[in-house]
């Protein structure tokens, strides 16, 4: 089969692989459609990785195909079936676990590989969090993933009806959860830098618009009648952002740390606020099984139409060069199979 291989930083080969063989407990699956993702341009760009990506190796996370093969012991799934994967399962046995916070499990299993023309799906994760496709179209069924981990950060945020919600970032994950935030009946503006990402925000639903200009001692918006939000979502991933996020919350708000920060990053927080405020600042990691499924179902909905958050589109052989060249205002790339 072929596969898209990362060897490092700038560096991805599209090779032929072996087919997998599933052990025990697995599916293999024929990649129907998969999406890039913000992790994967990190991993590309910056060479950055975690335990479960040791270059060279396969990667991607967000697909959909149809069950090529099944392990021993397999009796939810025939070959022919078709599936969505999450890229993890909790172990279920952990104390997060026993308490309900499976994205915090101790032992959580990730898997990568959807960049190829087939991948392997570990047992736990086979036994716990794999949705059969029915109606919907694989490369729909793609975005389950992301849409996963917005609508986690939405329901941990408690974003409620009438809620002024401000968005900070308008890329693929930004838009997702301006989206799921009207779903849940509130008024959203959406903050980014450059005005093209502005209006795509506007394009996608968000009430309101707000730029975010550069100033002494940090960011500011400018275009919004109020700038004090009930909850304001960091979508953007940086120090100077996650800073804007917490003096962008209103008295009584609550504040997500939605997109992660490159390790160490430090913010400095007027504690006055926070404490006469009541101003809550959470974060939000992952998915979980339930948020994975709760996603599906939405999409199965049509309540999020998934081809609304991808900009463009490409083969397998096309993909390296776009994680490596991305283009400005880009959002989420489909590669087809
Ligand atoms: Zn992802
Ligand atoms: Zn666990």
């Amino acid at each position: 089969m072929k596969a898209a291989v990362l060897y490092g930083p700038g560096d991805v080969r599209v090779e032929d692989l072996e087919d997998p063989i599933p052990g025990p407990g697995e599916i293999v699956v024929q990649t129907l459609a998969a999406l890039t993702c913000g992790t994967d341009r990190k991993v590309v760009t910056r060479g950055y990785h975690d335990k479960m990506l040791q270059p060279p190796c396969v990667f991607g996370h967000e697909g959909a195909g149809r069950v090529a093969a099944v392990g021993e012991g397999v009796t939810s799934f025939r070959i022919g079936d078709g599936v969505v994967a999450a890229n993890s399962a909790p172990c279920g046995q952990c104390r997060a676990c026993l308490r309900g916070r499976h994205s915090l499990c101790k032992d959580l299993l990730f898997w990568n590989g959807v960049f190829a023309e087939a991948y392997l799906v570990p047992a736990r994760v086979v036994e716990k969090n794999v949705l059969r496709l029915g109606e919907v179209a694989p490369q729909d069924a793609a975005m389950t993933e992301p849409l996963a981990c917005c609508l986690k950060g939405v329901l941990d945020a408690g974003v409620g009806e009438g809620d002024r919600v401000l968005v900070i970032g308008a890329g693929a994950i930004g838009l997702l959860l301006i989206r799921l935030c009207q779903l849940k009946g509130a008024h959203v503006a959406a903050a980014a830098r450059r005005p093209e990402a502005l209006h795509m925000a506007t394009a996608h639903g968000a009430n309101e618009a707000a730029q975010i200009l550069f100033a002494e001692p940090g960011l500011t918006l400018s275009g919004t009648a109020d700038p004090l939000f009930d909850v304001v979502f960091d979508a953007g991933g940086a120090a100077q952002t996650a800073s804007l996020a917490v003096r962008s919350a209103a008295r009584g708000g609550t504040v997500s740390l939605f997109a992660g920060c490159p390790s160490g990053t430090k913010v400095e927080i007027d504690v006055t606020r926070v404490h006469y405020d009541e101003i809550r600042i959470l974060g939000s990691f992952h998915h979980d099984p339930a948020a994975f499924r709760e996603a599906f179902r939405l999409i199965e909905t049509k309540s999020i139409v998934p081809a609304d958050f991808v900009s463009a589109r490409k083969t397998l052989a096309e993909l390296p060069d776009s994680l490596i060249n991305p283009e400005v205002g880009s959002l989420k790339t489909l590669v087809v199979f």
